[in-house]
């Protein structure tokens, strides 16, 4: 079975073609767009045309930030401009119209801010330019090593006086691009709400570099995004109803929405596509699964997490025994296995059936965290896993310009897609040693 599902997966996959619609025909799908919704109306139009039991919308309201005209920014020292690429970050107020301008202080991090205090933050704009660890084999602990800059950098900044942020992006390389992403101002007072932007790593070095020549040189950035009232929008909901146990719910899913700098096909249109793959190759080759098996494509994972949060509030309250819950959300790169949160029997189990993906040169079969949109919903007595595809690119793209289709290999999207499927089928047959002792049966 896990044969024919690689082998359908490439040789008779849909999850290309609906990422090329997704990405190409509607485009970037930030929370409370146009584009998101348009993207839910077509994955749920696919999802009906693939035959399940049932695919239903679940509302959500969502928070709804508009970044409005390009960005732009620059530096002047002695006498000369340099021109930066930089953008907003998801969230973030808008400067005046003028813009903001004011000398520079540059730290590593929060805690390098906070030890300089507000006599020597007042009235600056604050450059966060600790770089991710370029020697991290697994390319997210780099991105977590640093993120926190980008996400809280604004709102320490702002307690102590400073007029802007500006962050280095996060990127492993050394590129123009700038990369968004969200950012919070905690409970701050609207005065203390201070504009911040993600600058490319090129312009980070550039201005590490003439800051130390010239430390007062002057940045001016404008950007005028805006929030709005929050809208409601949608999770994204298909069923395999099981023949066995139907009030046993094994859920694979990504999120539906993303960034609005390219069109999210990495971030994470792959995981959405993938996602609904999983239910058509479990169709396409075998009548019927044991439990229930559901995608849910899942709304503001980027700026809020509305729908991962909504989805488990509902199987609360309707008391629904999820089991085991799958996430793509690490990009459509070749898939190397699985990370894996449950207990130690249960992971004992999951790991023996890692000889049956070693064909595939798939290995990775460890413990670790899966994925935001699906952490809600856990507990103790359920498997969470998040697929592991290959990481080294992913930063180049992520939440930038160059998130787009073709940077995704149709192959490394399928073998993904198929990954997902096996294991899901598997669950589903084998359960875990758990699951398969007790007497469940309805
Ligand atoms: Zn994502």
């Amino acid at each position: 079975m896990v044969k024919n599902m690689f082998h359908t997966s490439l040789s008779n996959g849909m999850s290309y073609a609906w990422l090329d619609h997704l990405s190409n025909k509607i485009g970037g799908r930030l929370s409370g767009s146009a584009n998101a919704q348009k993207a839910v109306e077509y994955t749920q139009a696919e999802l009906v045309k693939l035959g399940l039991d049932k695919v239903w919308l679940q509302p959500v309201m969502v928070p709804k930030w508009v970044r409005g005209e390009k960005e732009s920014g620059h530096y002047s020292s002695q006498g000369k401009n340099y021109p930066l690429n930089i953008c907003a970050l998801g969230g973030s107020v808008g400067t005046p119209i003028e813009g903001i301008t004011g000398s520079v202080v540059e730290v590593q991090g929060l805690e390098e801010l906070i030890a300089l205090g507000e006599e020597k933050v007042t009235g600056k704009i604050i450059f966060f330019n600790r770089p991710m660890e370029q020697t991290l084999i697994h390319t997210f602990e780099a991105y977590g090593g640093c993120v926190d800059q980008r996400y809280s950098g604004a709102m320490e900044a702002g307690k102590l006086g400073a007029i802007g942020v500006v962050i280095r992006s996060m990127n492993l390389r050394l590129d123009d691009l700038p990369h968004t992403g969200s950012m919070t101002y905690g409970e701050l007072p609207d005065h203390q709400r201070i504009p911040s932007a993600a600058i490319s790593t090129n312009d980070a070095e550039k201005l590490s570099k003439h800051l130390k020549e010239d430390a007062s040189l002057q940045l001016t950035f404008k950007q005028n995004c805006q929030h709005f009232d929050d809208v409601e929008s949608y999770n994204v909901i298909g069923e395999i109803t099981g023949s066995e146990f139907p009030n046993e719910f094994i859920i694979v899913g990504g999120h539906l929405d993303s960034w609005d700098l390219g069109d999210g096909s990495h971030d994470d249109g792959a995981g959405v596509v993938q996602s609904m793959e999983v239910l058509r190759l479990m169709k396409l080759n075998q009548q019927k699964t044991k439990r229930s098996i559901r995608v849910v494509l899942f709304m503001n994972e980027e700026n809020g997490l509305r729908g991962g949060n909504k989805y488990a509030e509902v199987a609360k309250m309707k008391n629904e025994v999820h089991i085991m819950a799958l996430e793509s959300d690490s990009g459509g790169f070749t898939p190397r296995g699985f990370s894996i949160d449950c207990s130690d029997e249960e992971f004992e189990q999951i790991k023996g059936w890692e000889t049956l993906f070693k064909p595939y040169l798939i290995h990775y079969f460890e413990k670790g965290g899966t994925g935001a949109d699906i952490g809600p919903l856990k507990t103790d007595d359920m498997v969470m896993a998040g697929l592991r595809p290959d990481s080294q690119r992913y930063f180049d793209h992520h939440h930038a310009s160059n998130d787009t289709f073709d940077a995704v290999n149709k192959r490394e999207l399928e073998l993904g897609a198929a990954t997902m499927a096996s294991l899901i089928y598997l669950y589903d047959k084998y359960g875990t040693k758990k699951r398969t002792t007790l007497p469940i049966k309805n």
